[in-house]
């Protein structure tokens, strides 16, 4: 298949070169804040006494959400690889630049990768004396019913949301009023949206899904998720009937209510189309007496190069139409003329960083234990070995993620190892196995973000902890390492066995391993690499209930998750090793 053309230098380059872009053309407006280098401020946003607005999100939805990023709006932003979540230390650095001493509120569209990723930061950020809120966009309707609304995906109305938040942070209300008329304004908001063409990925290039040339997808995410039926394709007013059914069913207008509208360009509709469909919104909006305050049509959130396109109403009462309104200035939304900065302390409000970073257990060598065969320079091999297994199948595990995800676990998971090699070619031989886990597991969150990064982190670090009194590994201390990893991923993600994640290779493969902990490493490990291999078929027949696929319902069967293919690949990769390259057994 030929690869998608696109303007970009090196697909490894992508972010950095996104960056300075817009550095450059809004010098004066956005500054990069913090060592991460993915933490934009605007100049002119947070200020002494102001609840700080952290917004954030996968890169590929320009101008979201860098585009929000301004007075009146969002403080600043954290930039995630292309379709994944930052990671924890990106979103801490914009947060410390955001605060200004009345707390933080962290807003970003509810996906599993975002809220883990998010959730870290702010752990990070409250163990600093810094108080943060959170609340995540759920206004696409067509991922969960209304009794389900948490579930809901975040799209579009993410711009409505960070508008009212930014909003009633620059009139001065208090973290808690902010967090209040964020969550109102949230609930106020209902989005559908359709594709009929799929985007890709630079590191890939090619297309995350395939579309008849006839058909379209009726509640495509915003990141290539399979929607929620596909049909033959039918003219604009056809299609927005459609949406808008959705829309306002939940909506439940009456006459004489006010909406504003957003139809949302994903990336290679033309605006002509986009009028198109605003015409006919407006035509139903009418036909039921809604008044129509104001209208966006245009691109707010897209989707890389996809075409179609999302329309969101958002219902208004005073208060949040006098937010919506309120003047702001940002480089892709403006409201009103623009404000002067007031007050005595104008300008970013830094706060010290006060918290290390956690570190691993690092014991005196003199009491750990030993007489395993694995030493820690084994165990930094073996990693190697597992990890270069994982980025040689990069695309493979891309195109399962393309099937029922965002196309991008190969990516970020090849990215994450990469990370993990060069912290391990920086380790000091004399380090001990429990700080190279924690060594790799901060490498693979700062490089990952995404819902892989939170979870190998924690992985890593539990597995560290669990063999923090030991100098080398036997099978007992191996097993126990693999059982603390797995421990590490049903922790921070809350799956459980049949839920069709990562877990399920992860949690057989623990049990597996306890049972064996007393037999020797290699048998150790084989008996593991195929229990997880089991576990990860075993996904195909299941359908998902945690992360991006859980909104396919029947639609992800028949396909192997790829986090539970990865899992599989990282252990038959250590089996491997320890059974051919090192050890000499079989
Ligand atoms: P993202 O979903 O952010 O794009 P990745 O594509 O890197 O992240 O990873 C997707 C994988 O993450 C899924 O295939 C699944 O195995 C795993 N996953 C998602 N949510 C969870 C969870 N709550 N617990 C365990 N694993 C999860
Ligand atoms: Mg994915």
């Amino acid at each position: 298949m030929a690869r998608t053309k696109k303007l970009i230098n090196h697909p490894d380059d992508v972010i950095s070169d996104l960056v300075a872009g817009l550095i450059a053309a809004h010098s004066g407006e956005l500054q990069v804040s913090g060592d991460t280098g993915r933490a934009i401020v605007a100049t002119n946003g947070p200020r002494a006494g102001k609840v700080g607005v952290v917004i954030g999100g996968g890169s590929g939805h320009e101008p979201a959400f860098v585009g929000y990023v301004g007075r009146g709006l969002a403080d600043a932003v954290a930039i995630g690889n292309v379709f994944a979540s930052p990671a924890p230390n990106q979103i801490a650095d914009a947060a410390r630049a955001a605060n200004g001493g009345a707390g933080v509120i962290f807003l970003y569209g509810n996906y599993t990768g975002d809220v883990m990723n998010f959730t870290m930061a702010a752990e990070m950020l409250e163990a600093e004396g810094v108080p943060i809120r959170q609340v995540q966009v759920t206004d696409d309707v067509l991922s969960a019913p209304i009794d389900k609304r948490s579930e809901r995906r975040g799209i579009a109305g993410d711009v409505f949301v960070f508008k009212v938040a930014g909003a009633a942070a620059d009139q001065g209300h208090s973290l808690d009023r902010v967090e209040a008329l964020t969550r109102k304004a949230n609930a106020a908001i209902f989005s559908a949206a359709v594709a009929l063409g799929p985007c890709s990925l630079p590191q890939t290039g090619k297309p995350n899904f395939q579309l008849g040339d006839d058909e379209m997808e009726i509640g495509m995410g915003l990141h290539g998720e399979p929607g929620v039926r596909r049909e033959k394709l039918a003219n604009a007013d056809i299609v927005v009937d459609d949406l808008m059914a959705s829309i306002l069913a939940d909506a439940d207008l009456t006459a004489g209510d006010r909406v504003a509208v957003m139809v949302n360009g994903l990336g290679a509709t033309s605006h002509l189309e986009l009028y198109i469909l605003f015409k006919r919104v407006s035509e139903i909006l009418s036909d039921q007496g809604v008044e129509l305050v104001r209208a966006w049509v245009g691109e707010y959130a897209t989707s890389l190069e996809m075409a179609g396109a999302s329309i969101t109403v958002m219902a208004l009462d005073d208060e949040l139409a006098e937010l919506l309104f309120h003047p702001c200035h940002s480089p892709a939304f403006h409201e009103g003329a623009p404000v002067a900065v007031t007050g005595s302390a104008a300008g970013p409000v830094v706060a010290a960083r006060t918290q290390p970073r956690p570190t691993t257990d690092a014991p005196s060598e003199t009491v750990l234990k030993s007489g395993g065969p694995i030493s820690a320079t084994i165990f930094r091999d073996m990693m190697r070995h597992a990890g270069l297994a994982i980025i040689e199948k990069a695309d493979w595990l891309s195109d399962l993620d393309g099937q029922i995800g965002d196309g991008d676990h190969g990516v970020s998971m090849a990215q994450g190892w990469r990370a993990v090699l060069h912290a391990l070619d920086d380790a000091p031989t004399d380090e001990t196995i429990s700080q190279t886990c924690g060594r790799m597991g901060s490498a693979f969150l700062d490089a990952v973000g995404a819902s892989s990064g939170p979870l190998y982190a924690t992985a890593f670090q539990y597995a560290g902890h669990a063999v923090a009194d030991r100098l080398d590994l036997d099978a007992p201390a191996l097993a126990a390492l693999i059982a603390a990893a797995a421990d590490g991923i049903t922790t921070r993600g809350g799956a459980v066995i049949g839920d069709k994640t990562m877990a399920d290779a992860w949690i057989p493969a623990a049990d597996v391993a306890r049972q064996n902990a007393d037999t020797d490493v290699v048998r150790l490990m084989q008996a593991v690499a195929k229990a997880a291999e089991a576990g990860m078929n075993a996904t195909a027949d299941l359908e998902a209930r945690k992360g991006r696929a859980a909104k396919l319902g029947k639609r992800s069967l028949g396909h192997v998750d790829p986090g539970a293919a990865s899992a599989f690949l990282l252990l038959s990769g250590m089996r491997t090793y320890l059974a051919r390259d090192h050890l000499g057994l079989k």
